[in-house]
This record gives structure tokens, C-alpha cells and sequence, in this order.
């Protein structure tokens, strides 16, 4: 495998360019052509890219990669409903399943242009192998949901202690990111959610959890904490602030908004499983924003939202926010695009999610030879609204081909074995 990438007559913000990559970054950028011969001394790939333009790859804020496996098992069911029988399901999953499931969920995100995912999911040692040996960047860890059993809490506090140290070795050989997770204000003890805040911040690491998703869960959090919203709550506690990666954000009031803003707390927008579940659609996109919180876009699991692609959930977080505010300009494209990648990679600490010199070179190649590119329009108007991620016909992450021209090595191979193990348990 070539040390060094160069995609040659590439679009790049417009114009016919060269994009020089070495140990994982982009080194050079520059009209086409610029790369001389000796600057290509060595062992350089070269891939023609004319009639491609290149985008940031996809940074997925908020997965459940584990559940790949179990798409499409609990159709038109509400969110309470919905839980319950993933709940029970997940009774039986293991380290295997989630391994082999979250290589289905990279396949996945790599056809559709992810380089990064935060996932919060069981057993992520096995993920992290997972998504390594799949060529993708992981944001993972321990994630806390103790049902309020003292037993449990116990038994989760060791095991998280346990692994940690293997876990966190584990992400920095492999550029990976550790991040911790509790699941949610209505599953999780405070005791619980108070540890591992604890821990996360003491190990300056993030936290990504599962908040203000349903109205059921703000009335129920009122109800039981003197009439605080889980936002509230929350804050109340000291838990809020910078390190906090807080997946739906739905239903909030003025001041939650107000409270999510001024800690710079991320906020991870999931239209799809949101608009599935039924739990809501009224995303503050606009009013988070201006308030300083961090917007994002993730898909959610594939038992919720059914893919991963966030090519789609960026069109659609884009149509309900003009469609409920019937406000054509509530989520520019430039914005939207912004919120898939830059801002995720923000949140996580990664120098990714821009195509400069410098960066960590995490580049999707997108084929405009097709109907959807013919218009003179701009380019990102068709590559959201128009195109499916088809059109994406090779991704690099880290520097490192994934995918070239829609193969990827090993697919074969991964589908064998995701469909083995389910025969196996049947
Ligand atoms: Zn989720």
C-alpha cells in the first residue's frame, strides 16, 4: 500500500485542484497540476479525479453501530414500545454480535461517506477492533445504564474500571477516540451519572448521552425531580458543559435552550429516529445555534433510524426545519454541511472535517458524472437535496483509501460472517 495519496484534477471548493496526502494528512493543495515530479518522489498513489469533487467525510455524531444486525425489528411501534422489545432483544447480544454488527455498520458508513462515528453502544473494546480493521475512526467507550439496581451499578462501576486501561490503549494506538456514555436521566441512577461524569472529566474525556428525547421523558423528569427538565436536572447536578455530547435535544424550553448554550454543550440532531419513533420534529436547530450550543447531525441505530447514511438525515433534518417553521432559510446548505462534519469533529477534538492543508485527510470523492450533477446549480444543492451516497465512489480516512471506486476490501467477507452468526442464532 502507497505511503502517500494524490488525487489529481479533483474539485476543490470550485476549482480544478490536486490534493497531496501524506502520513494521514493533507499536505499540499493546488491548482491542477501543481505537483511537480519531484515532489512525488516515492511511493505516491495517484488517482485521477476528474469529473469528482471532493467533500470532508461524514462525522456521524450519534450511533448505536452494534445494531446493525437488528434493522427493521421493531417496526411502527412509539418510542416507549420500541425500547422495551430492543431492551429485551439485546438480553442475548454479545461480544461477537456486536463486533461482526459494528463491521456491517462501517461497511455501511463507508459506502455512504462516514470517517468518524460516536457510538454508544455494549462491549466497545469489540467495536473499536471492529471499526480499526474496517479503515473508520470510532468515538467510543463505557456506557452506564444501571436501571437505578444497586447491583448492576456495582457490577457496571467494575467492569468499567476494568476495561478502561485495555479500551483507552486501544484508541490511542489507533488514533481512535475514547469517549464515555450514560444512557440516559430516565435509566441511569444520579449516583451513577455523577460517577461517570466524574470519571469522563477526570480522564478529559467526553460523555455522550441520550437527553430530552421524548415528552414523556420531560414530564416524567419533572415529576420526579421537583419540576426540573432532564436539561435542568442535569445542570442542576453539575453535569452540563463542553465534554457533553448530547444525542435528540428535542424537547426543550426557552431557558433549556438557553442553559444548553452557555455550557457549550453538543447537540446531536437525529431527524430520522426521531420523525420514526414519533417522538417529535420541532429540532431548535436555530435557536441552539444562536445560543452557542454545538449543532451536529447523527442517524441514530439502525433498529430506530434503519440506516446510516447521513447524506439522507441531512436532507431530512433540513426539509422538517423548513417545513415546521415554513421557513425556506432554517438550514442553509453550507450550514447543514457544517453540522455532518466540522461541528462533530469539533465536539470530538479532531482536526478533520475541513479539506485544508494541515488537516487530517478525511476525504470523500464524489462522482458527478450522472444526472443529478447536470444542473448548473451549486454543487451542494445536488449532492443533498438530489443525489443518493452512491455517488460516492471512493473515501479515504486517515489518509488511507477505504473505498475505491465503491469497492471495499473485505466486504465479501464481512457479509459471510454477519450472515453465519445469524444463522447460528436463529
Ligand atoms: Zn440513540
Amino acid at each position: 500500500m502507497s505511503s502517500s495519496i494524490l488525487l489529481r484534477n479533483i474539485i476543490l471548493s470550485g476549482s480544478a485542484s490536486d490534493i497531496l496526502i501524506r502520513k494521514g494528512r493533507i499536505e499540499k493543495t493546488g491548482p491542477a497540476g501543481f505537483c511537480g515530479r519531484w515532489e512525488l518522489a516515492g511511493d505516491v498513489e495517484i488517482m485521477d479525479c476528474t469529473g469528482k469533487v471532493a467533500v470532508p467525510g461524514f462525522v456521524n455524531m450519534h450511533t448505536h453501530a452494534g445494531m446493525a444486525l437488528m434493522r427493521g425489528i421493531g417496526e411502527d411501534m412509539g418510542f416507549g414500545d420500541w425500547l422495551d422489545h430492543i431492551w429485551e432483544v439485546e438480553k442475548d447480544i454479545d461480544e461477537q454480535t456486536v463486533y461482526v454488527a459494528t463491521k456491517v455498520a462501517c461497511l455501511e458508513m463507508i459506502r455512504t461517506g462516514t470517517t468518524t462515528f460516536s457510538d454508544q453502544y455494549w462491549y466497545s473494546p469489540a467495536a473499536r477492533r471492529a471499526a480499526r480493521e474496517m479503515g473508520i475512526r470510532i468515538a467510543s467507550g463505557y456506557v452506564v445504564l444501571d436501571l437505578s439496581n444497586p447491583a448492576e451499578a456495582d457490577r457496571q462501576r467494575e467492569q468499567c474500571l476494568r476495561w478502561y486501561e485495555q479500551d483507552r490503549q486501544a484508541a490511542a494506538e489507533d488514533g481512535s477516540i475514547y469517549q464515555f456514555a450514560f444512557h440516559a436521566v430516565y435509566s441511569v441512577s444520579e449516583q451513577m451519572m455523577l460517577w461517570i461524569n466524574n470519571f469522563a472529566l477526570s480522564h478529559g474525556a467526553g460523555l455522550h448521552i441520550h437527553l430530552s428525547e421524548t415528552k414523556k421523558e420531560v414530564e416524567d423528569c419533572k415529576a420526579l425531580h421537583h419540576g426540573l427538565s432532564p436539561v435542568e436536572y442535569l445542570d442542576s447536578l453539575g453535569i452540563l458543559g463542553p465534554h457533553i455530547r448530547a444525542a435528540h435535544t428535542l424537547w426543550l424550553s426557552p431557558r433549556d435552550v438557553e442553559i444548553l448554550g452557555s455550557r457549550g454543550v453538543t447537540c446531536i440532531h437525529n431527524i430520522n429516529s426521531n420523525a420514526k419513533l414519533s417522538s417529535g420534529y420541532r429540532f431548535l436547530y436555530k435557536e441552539l445555534r444562536d445560543a452557542g450550543a454545538n449543532v451536529c447531525i447523527g442517524t441514530d441505530g439502525c433498529a430506530s433510524s434503519n440506516n446510516l447514511d447521513m447524506l439522507e438525515a441531512m436532507k431530512t433534518a433540513a426539509l422538517f426545519q423548513k417545513a415546521w417553521r415554513e421557513d425556506p432559510s432554517a438550514m442553509p446548505l453550507d450550514e447543514l454541511l457544517r453540522a455532518g462534519t466540522l461541528n462533530g469533529a469539533g465536539a470530538l477534538g479532531l482536526d478533520t472535517g475541513r479539506l485544508e492543508e494541515g488537516a487530517i485527510a478525511d476525504i470523500s470523492i464524489v462522482d458527478t458524472d450522472n444526472s443529478f450533477f447536470l444542473s448548473p446549480a451549486p454543487f451542494l444543492a445536488n449532492f443533498i437535496y438530489a443525489a443518493h451516497s452512491d455517488c460516492i465512489d471512493s473515501l479515504i480516512c486517515n489518509g488511507r483509501f477505504v473505498m475505491r471506486h465503491r469497492e471495499i476490501e473485505g466486504e465479501r467477507q464481512v457479509l459471510d460472517e454477519a450472515r453465519t452468526l445469524l444463522s447460528a442464532t436463529k
